[in-house]
C-alpha cells in the first residue's frame, strides 16, 4: 500500500476495507459437549414470528409457490411465495398454505350430507369429494348425525335407496372451538370415531377434525405454526405493491417481505414505511448489504434481509459493478439489527451447510437459499432430462425470463414498451434433487454438526460464541475433497456447486 496519499484523492479511494464472503473464512473448532442432535436450531425470522428451523426458501417463481411454503413451514421454517403471480393468485395461493394442515376445518369446507339424502348419494358424495364421512347437518345446520363408509358399505343393513338419516349415528360426539389437539385424540380414541364435528353452544356446524388431519400434524412435530395452529407462510411483494401487500396481509400471510434489489433508494424506504403502516403482518425489509442500509430500516422493519449480489443465479456484480461479499455484509447489518433486536436474514449465495451456518455466525438469524431448493419434487416447474440427467428450471427474477412474467420493478427498472430489459440474472437449470424434506434434513443436519463443533446448543448462543478464521486459497483447496476421484456423490456434496 502507498503511504502519504493525500486526502480526498482519487487514490485514497483505492485504500480500501477488506470484505469477505463464506469461501474466506471458516469456524475455529472449540470445546464441545454439544451432540449435533441435541442442538437447539429454533430462531426468529422477523420480531413475532418464531421457526424452529433457521431456514427460508426464496421468492423465486421457479422455488416457491403453496407446495415448497407448505413442505418448509412442515418442517419448521418458512416459504416466501414469489410474486411473479397476480394478487387473487397470490391469495389463493396463501389460503392454500393457511389451510394444509388446519386441526379444524372451517364449515364452508367441511363436506355434509343431508338427512333426506339417499345412502347411494352420499355414498357418490363421499367419493367424489375424496372423504369417508360427512357430519348430517339440516337447513340450518344443526348437527344431527354424522354418516360414514362403515355406516353404508357393503350394503348389508341398508339399502341404496335408504335415507341418511335411517343410516346416520345420532349419537354424534361434538367439541367447541378451542379443543387442543389432545383433547381432540383422546375423543376419537375413546369413542372409537374418526372425526368430532366442532360445533357452536346452538349446536350449528363450525368445522370440523379428523383422524387423519391429526395424524399428518402429528407427523410434523416441527412443523411451524401461526397463533391459531395453521402452517406459517410468507409472501413477497413490491416495494410500491401496497395493494398485494394488504391483501396478502389479509389472506393470512404472516411475514410480507418488501422484495427489492437495492432496499438503501429512499423512494423504496418510504413505500416501505407506508407498507408497515397499512398491514398486521411482519414487514422484513430488503435487500441491503451495508450498515449505512440497516440504520435507514431499522427502526420500523420486522426483520432485515441480506443480499447485494450474492445469489448463484445473480449478475448484479458483473453488470452493475456494484454488491457486497455477503459475510461482510451480513456481520454489517447485524451490527445494527442485533441491538435493536431485529433479525437478520441472509439471503443468496448458500451452496452448501457450511455457508449457511457461516452466515448465521456472521450475526445472520435465518437464511433463505434458492438454488438449494430450485431442484426439488416441491419447486414449481418440470422435471426435464438433459444427456440422461434429471434437471428442473431456476432462474434469477432479474432475468429476462422472469422480467418479462413478472416486471423489473424488483430492480426499480420501468417497463417501457418494446424497450429490452438489462438483466440481472439468468436462467438456468439445476440438478433434480428428490423431496425437500430430505434437502432439509441435510442442510440442517450440516448446521446442527456445525454448532457440535463450535459448542453451542443454540442460535443465540452460536452467535455469540462463534469465532471465524481466515483461510488463504491454499486451506480452501484444503477444504474440499482433493487428490481424488469422487466415485459417489455425498447427498450434501456435489462438486460443482
Ligand atoms: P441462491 O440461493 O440461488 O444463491 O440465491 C437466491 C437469492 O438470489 C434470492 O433469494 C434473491 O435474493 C436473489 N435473486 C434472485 N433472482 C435474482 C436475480 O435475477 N438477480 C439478482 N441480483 N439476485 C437474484
Amino acid at each position: 500500500m502507498v503511504d502519504n496519499v493525500p486526502d480526498g484523492t482519487f487514490s485514497q479511494k483505492l485504500q480500501v476495507p477488506e470484505a469477505l464472503t463464506f469461501d474466506d473464512v471458516l469456524l475455529r473448532p472449540k470445546e464441545s459437549r454439544v451432540e449435533p442432535d441435541d442442538a437447539d436450531v429454533s430462531t426468529r425470522v422477523s420480531k413475532h414470528v418464531e421457526l424452529n428451523i433457521p431456514v427460508l426458501s426464496a421468492a423465486m417463481d421457479t422455488v416457491t409457490e403453496s407446495d415448497t411454503a407448505i413442505g418448509m413451514a412442515r418442517e419448521g421454517g418458512l416459504g416466501v411465495l414469489h410474486r411473479n403471480m397476480d394478487i387473487e393468485e397470490m391469495t389463493a395461493e396463501i389460503e392454500r398454505v393457511k389451510r394444509a394442515d388446519e386441526l379444524v376445518i372451517d364449515r364452508e369446507n367441511v363436506v355434509t350430507a343431508t338427512p333426506d339424502q339417499t345412502v347411494a348419494e352420499v355414498d357418490e358424495m363421499m367419493n367424489h369429494e375424496g372423504v369417508s364421512g360427512a357430519p348430517v347437518v339440516d337447513g340450518d345446520d344443526t348437527v344431527l348425525g354424522i354418516i360414514s363408509g362403515t355406516d353404508i358399505r357393503p350394503f348389508l343393513e341398508v339399502g341404496e335407496s335408504d335415507l341418511v338419516r335411517e343410516a346416520m349415528t345420532d349419537e354424534v360426539i361434538t367439541a367447541e372451538l378451542g379443543i387442543s389437539p389432545r383433547e381432540a385424540l383422546e375423543l376419537m380414541y375413546e369413542y372409537k370415531i374418526e372425526r368430532v364435528p366442532i360445533v357452536d353452544a346452538d349446536d350449528t356446524l363450525v368445522g370440523l377434525i379428523t383422524m387423519q388431519g391429526l395424524l399428518q400434524r402429528r407427523e410434523n412435530q416441527a412443523a411451524a405454526h401461526d397463533t391459531e395452529g395453521r402452517l406459517i407462510c410468507g409472501a413477497a411483494v413490491g416495494p410500491f405493491e401496497t395493494d398485494r401487500a394488504t391483501a396478502a396481509d389479509e389472506a393470512g400471510a404472516d411475514v410480507l417481505f418488501i422484495d427489492c434489489a437495492h432496499a438503501h433508494n429512499l423512494n423504496v424506504i418510504e413505500a416501505a414505511r407506508e407498507i408497515k403502516a397499512a398491514v398486521d403482518a411482519d414487514v422484513v425489509v430488503g435487500n441491503v448489504g451495508t450498515r449505512e442500509a440497516a440504520e435507514e430500516v431499522v427502526d420500523f422493519a420486522d426483520g432485515i434481509k441480506v443480499g447485494i449480489g450474492p445469489g448463484s443465479i445473480c449478475t448484479t456484480r458483473v453488470v452493475t459493478g456494484a454488491g457486497m461479499p455477503q459475510i461482510s455484509a451480513v456481520a454489517e447489518v447485524a451490527d445494527v439489527a442485533a441491538p435493536e433486536n431485529v433479525p437478520v436474514i441472509a439471503d443468496g449465495g448458500i451452496r452448501y451447510s457450511g455457508d449457511a451456518i457461516k452466515a448465521i455466525a456472521a450475526g445472520a438469524d435465518a437464511v433463505m437459499l434458492g438454488s438449494y431448493f430450485a431442484g426439488t419434487e416441491e419447486a414449481p416447474g418440470r422435471v426435464i432430462t438433459m444427456n440422461g440427467k434429471k434437471y428442473k428450471q431456476y432462474r434469477g427474477m432479474g432475468s429476462v425470463g422472469a422480467m418479462k412474467s413478472g416486471g423489473g420493478d424488483r430492480y426499480l427498472k420501468e417497463e417501457e414498451e418494446g424497450e429490452e430489459f438489462v438483466p440481472e440474472g439468468v436462467e438456468a437449470a439445476t440438478p433434480y434433487k428428490g423431496t425437500l424434506a430430505s434437502e432439509l434434513h441435510q442442510l440442517v443436519g450440516g448446521m446442527r454438526s456445525g454448532m457440535g463443533y463450535v459448542g453451542a446448543a443454540t442460535i443465540p448462543e452460536f452467535k455469540e460464541r462463534s469465532e471465524f478464521v481466515r483461510v488463504s486459497a491454499a486451506g480452501q483447496t484444503e477444504g474440499h475433497p482433493h487428490d481424488v476421484m469422487i466415485t459417489d456423490e455425498a447427498p450434501n456434496y456435489s462438486p460443482d456447486s
